[in-house]
């Protein structure tokens, strides 16, 4: 049994040394047994945890499992973090048959180790399996990778309040096909990242720009689901909004160019009145589990929500701002640019009812509020 992190009690651990690239099964079996062995409660002493940013830090083990198209999913296993063999005619590569998720694991004040709402993520990977054709993953398996990989890399999960463990499960078409049709095979992989916050300038309010050319997402087409073919198509917008001084694009939907749908990859809330209004879930919109969790939240605080047609108009025009995701959190909204017309929020400070609402879900993630919701997954550690 492992030791239960007390704050500040940061025992020192010489990292074990990686498999050599070319290492055989035995070699990573051996590696893979040490590693158990040495899996304690401890910290990387090699990270400097107030730097941590949203970016990817290699970590020591990743988990991986495969199976054909007509096979049920069997449970995977731990192995070296490092690149995966894969057919040229893999159906992602060709043909982008993937999906991914995105969740965080928390160390909380009360020295736990937990996930936040990881059921959700299990599903929605289900679901998005049925619209790529692919074969979906079991809750179990799922839950099962998840908690395996945090577990086998739990020196690079950040300590309570600097930031968190970022997991990242994968699920495509490796098997080679060359006509257009779902893969022969397919692998389930999980990584982990320990990460910082996702916008620079932590809690500062960030400006945002109306896309007047580009939509994320169609009527009838993947958006709804997490398609890694949805993401690069917003890069070269996104890189844009950037140069110009933007932190990110807001995307209005395909149909009229009149509605807001998110802000990049995360989804977008506004308050007029004390009342918080959020894009209805129409399909062309992801639906974010900090989103659902926001909704439930501000109901539980006896604020009224509501989901609808966001007009960009009406947004503009609001009293607060901000979007929210796993690595966003929630993020205040300082202005929104279209065009020539610039709204801005505030003083660049959170608005009042985004500020409770950050309070309340960090909260909860780091265990300084009651968990009234159940969102909390512990990991046994
Ligand atoms: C992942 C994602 C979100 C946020 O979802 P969470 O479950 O809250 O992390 C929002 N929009 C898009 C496009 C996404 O890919």
């Amino acid at each position: 049994m492992a030791l239960r992190l007390s704050s500040g009690s940061q025992k020192v651990r010489k990292r074990l040394p990686r498999p050599s690239k070319s290492g055989g099964m035995l070699e990573s079996l051996i590696y893979m047994a040490r590693n158990a062995v040495g899996r304690v409660n401890e910290m990387s002493e090699d990270i400097d945890w107030d730097s941590l940013t949203f970016s990817l830090t290699p970590t020591d083990t990743m988990y991986l499992t495969e199976t054909s198209a007509e096979d049920p999913w069997m449970p995977g296993s731990l192995r070296p973090y490092g690149p995966i063999p894969m057919s040229p005619a893999a159906g992602v590569i060709n043909y982008g048959q993937g999906l991914f998720e995105g969740m965080k694991a928390f160390r909380t004040s009360k020295g736990r180790v937990v996930f936040f709402r990881p059921e959700e993520n299990a599903r929605r990977m289900q679901r998005g399996a049925d619209r790529l054709k692919m074969p979906p993953v079991p809750e179990s398996v799922f839950i099962d990778a998840v908690e395996q990989c945090v577990q086998a890399n739990l020196k690079w999960l950040p300590p309570t309040g600097k930031g968190a463990m970022y997991v990242r499960p994968l699920l495509m078409g490796s098997g080679p096909i060359l006509g257009v049709a779902p893969a022969p095979s397919y692998t389930f992989l999980v990584y982990v990242t320990p990460v910082g916050p996702y916008f620079k300038g932590g809690v500062n309010a960030i400006d945002l720009l109306i896309s007047e050319e580009h939509h994320r997402a169609a009527p009838g087409g993947s958006g709804g689901v997490k398609a890694i073919g949805n993401y690069a198509p917003g890069m070269m917008p996104s890189k844009k909004a950037k140069a110009a001084g933007y932190a990110e694009v807001i995307y209005l939907d395909a149909e009229t160019h009149s509605y807001v749908e998110e802000v990049g990859a995360a989804n977008f809330f506004c308050v007029k009145d004390g009342v918080l209004y959020t894009p209805e879930l129409t399909g062309t919109i992801l639906p974010g589990i900090t989103r659902n969790s926001v909704i439930e939240l501000a109901r539980h605080h006896g604020i009224e929500v509501v989901e609808t047609k966001v007009e960009a108009s009406f947004a503009m025009d609001a009293d607060e701002a901000f979007c929210c995701g796993t690595a966003a959190v929630i993020s205040p909204i300082g202005s929104i640019t279209k065009g020539d017309t610039k709204a801005n929020y505030g003083n660049g400070t959170p608005g009042p009812i985004t500020q409770k609402l950050y309070t309340q879900l960090v909260g909860i993630q780091n265990e300084e509020q009651e968990d009234i919701f159940g969102w909390l997954h512990e990991v046994p550690v």
